[in-house]
């Protein structure tokens, strides 16, 4: 008896691993694009096309995900994706 309860345990302890995993791949896919008029990105002058000539988010040291995509993860936005060709005022060559 006590072995199948353990069981069961294990079971929904999995499923729910799953599930948190899951939803944290699914969170990751579907973050929004940076809005430039989002206050911080505001602040900090953000625009989806760079206005400096070398100086794009893809060159940038707060870029992050896969390289080569046109949107991806900024460490200064959390949550949110910025242009791999854009720039903000906290530019940071790598
Ligand atoms: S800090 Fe600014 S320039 Fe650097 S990746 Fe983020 S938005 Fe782009």
């Amino acid at each position: 008896m006590k072995d199948i309860k353990r069981r069961d345990f294990l079971k929904l302890s999995g499923g729910a691993l799953i599930g948190m995993t899951l939803g944290s791949v699914s969170l990751r896919a579907s973050a929004e694009q940076l809005n430039p008029a989002d206050a911080t990105a505001a602040a900090l002058k953000y625009t989806h096309v760079s206005p400096v000539e070398g100086a794009y988010c893809e060159g940038c040291a707060f870029i992050q995900g896969e390289a080569g995509k046109d949107w991806r993860p900024c460490a200064i936005f959390p949550g949110k994706e910025v242009a791999a060709k854009g720039w903000c005022s906290a530019y940071s060559k790598k």
